[in-house]
């Protein structure tokens, strides 16, 4: 009885123990899952941080690609595009990732040997090349993974109105200078006539001194225009609008020409009904003025010019073109050597004369006169353009105004 007791306490013993000692590993179990669990949990938090930063990351690096004003392109090594943002599309059309290749893309071989020589390790310079009308300008760098160049980033620009503007400004330069040296060398000619006797030739001086006068009224007219032309390329001249009666302004600036005028006898003058008020910047259309009646002096042997102004109600008899209410025609009118009609389109552009040679015998000018006209008209919203006179000779040269609708 005493042993059966004795082994059943043992039993009940060791039981007992190997209950504790499950409870102890079951504990250090649960331990170490709940150990696992929270880092798994931390990992987990860490991966969607990094996931949504990456997401963001993303997100800037496109907007950025598609804030660029410049073309970027990534090709790999293999020549394949991974990236290209929308100007880039915009230049070379658009094209599907898996199945082009640069060269396929653009069809540019320079491109492609840029791209060639960079992922060669070499630093290479800007490159210009033409496409479709095009003048583009491609910078590379190469991208690195592990120090090996995997793939080359293009930025590539259109720089087609950069290269015209320097054009232009080229070509503006030289027509400047040939126009100064004109009428420099006639006044170098005349002065050293005049010292060499003709001063003393009482018939002579007179005539020659009237052909100096002439040279630098083209020399200061020169001047002028080359001063507005930088300021309205500037930007610096915004319009000071004011109304002002039309009349003032035409009688101011004519009566500045009627010295010219009267110099070949022409008669100048001006019809402009004087109720008439035009909401303008006054400086910038005495401009107008003064260019257009300038050209009407000078182009004009025997007759006049006439002046005049009307407010259309709705059918004009200014000019053929139909002009709405709200706004005022000028007529330049001449009896002059008229303009060919294939040359009227093209008077208003920067240094364009028609003829150079019938300009012989004519102060000679730059060109520029009409085409200040043209941006100052435009700049108040109206429009400016010239007519033949039909049959009678002549040229009439048209701009319209905004009226003054507050003062009557
Ligand atoms: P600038 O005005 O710069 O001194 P310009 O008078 O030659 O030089 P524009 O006023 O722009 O230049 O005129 C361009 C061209 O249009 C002139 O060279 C001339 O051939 C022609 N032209 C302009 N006005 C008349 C006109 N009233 N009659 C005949 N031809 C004209
Ligand atoms: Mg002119």
């Amino acid at each position: 009885m005493q042993l059966s007791m004795t082994v059943w306490w043992g039993i009940t013993a060791l039981l007992t123990l190997l209950l504790a000692i499950q409870f102890f590993l079951y504990r250090q179990k649960k331990k170490e899952l709940d150990l696992q669990i929270s880092e798994n949990m931390r990992l987990e938090s860490k991966l969607t941080d990094t996931r949504r930063d990456l997401a963001e990351l993303n997100a800037r690096r496109k907007k950025l690609l598609a804030a660029s004003t410049q073309g970027l392109i990534i090709v790999e090594r293999d020549g394949s595009i991974s990236s290209a943002n929308k100007v880039a599309k915009r230049i070379f059309g658009k094209f599907r990732k898996e199945e082009i290749t640069l060269m396929r893309w653009t069809r540019q071989h320079q491109l492609h040997e840029l791209v060639e020589h960079t992922l060669a390790g070499e630093k290479m310079p800007a490159m210009y090349f033409n496409a479709a009308d095009k003048v583009l300008e491609a910078h590379a760098r190469s991208i690195k993974e592990n120090r090996e160049i995997v793939a080359v980033a293009l930025a590539v620009s259109d720089v087609t109105e950069l290269q015209k503007l320097s054009q232009s400004r080229r070509y503006f330069v030289t027509n400047i200078s040939h126009e100064l040296r004109t009428p420099l060398a006639s006044l170098q000619l005349l002065t050293e006539t005049l010292l060499n006797g003709a001063l003393d030739d009482k018939e002579m001086a007179p005539q020659l001194v009237e052909k100096m006068a002439a040279q630098v009224d083209t020399l200061s007219q020169l001047a002028q225009e080359v001063l507005d032309l930088s300021l309205i390329e500037s930007g610096r001249a915004p319009l000071k609008m004011a109304p002002i009666p039309l009349n003032d302004i035409a009688q101011t600036q004519i009566e500045r020409l009627s010295l010219q005028a009267e110099r070949k006898h022409l008669s100048l003058k001006v019809e402009i009904p004087e109720d008439i008020s035009v909401l303008v910047d006054q400086a910038m259309i005495n401009r107008v003025f003064t260019n257009l009646v300038h050209n009407a002096i000078k182009f004009t042997e025997q007759g006049g010019v006439t002046v005049s102004a009307q407010m259309p109600n709705g059918q004009t008899e200014f000019g053929s073109r139909e002009v709405e209410s709200g706004w005022i025609v000028v007529g330049i009118s001449d009896t002059g050597i008229g303009i060919p009609k294939d040359d009227l389109p093209r008077i208003f552009e920067r240094f364009y004369k028609v003829d150079r040679a019938r300009s012989v015998g004519h102060e000679s000018g730059t060109g520029l006169g009409l085409a200040i006209a043209k941006y100052i008209v435009e700049a108040h919203g109206g429009e400016i353009w010239a007519e033949g006179n039909g049959r009678a000779k002549g040229t009439t040269f048209y701009f319209t105004l905004p009226t003054d609708e507050i003062v009557e």
